[in-house]
């Protein structure tokens, strides 16, 4: 398990970085909501982590939190994936229904929390 210091050192994160930098993108005083790494803006104005690519800066401790939230979701959308991935290579169809039954749970909570979140943001603008 690599820790944040390690991330920092390590080759392919600075090879990264310094790409975003030939690429005009400029580093900001932000850092990363999942790793720490200081953040970088593109010229198209997305701003992007060296890891984690697109990466949404919070303003709170809860908007910090739903991103963690999301982050958990995909690890778990990727880990019932790869699951399935193995159980059908295997031919086991035992626990297929299952896996797929919470795919589709997944994908429907996450739908709903973009769904909330871009409410949030209309809420936010108009304010
Ligand atoms: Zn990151």
């Amino acid at each position: 398990m690599a820790n944040k210091r390690d991330l920092r050192d390590d080759p392919e994160v600075v090879k990264k970085m310094a790409l975003l930098l030939s690429q005009g993108a400029s580093m900001l005083e932000q850092t990363c909501p999942v790793c720490g790494l200081p953040l970088f803006k593109t010229k198209k104005g997305e701003v992007i982590c060296a890891v984690h690519g697109r990466v949404y800066l919070v303003a709170s401790e809860e908007e910090a939190k739903e991103v963690e939230i999301d982050e958990a979701l995909k690890g778990v959308e990727y880990y019932v994936s790869t699951k399935l991935r193995e159980k059908m290579l295997k031919d086991e169809t035992d626990e297929v229904e299952d896996l797929l039954r919470i795919i589709d749970l997944i994908e429907r909570i996450r739908a709903l929390r973009e769904d909330r979140s871009k409410i949030d943001k209309q809420g936010r603008s108009s304010a």
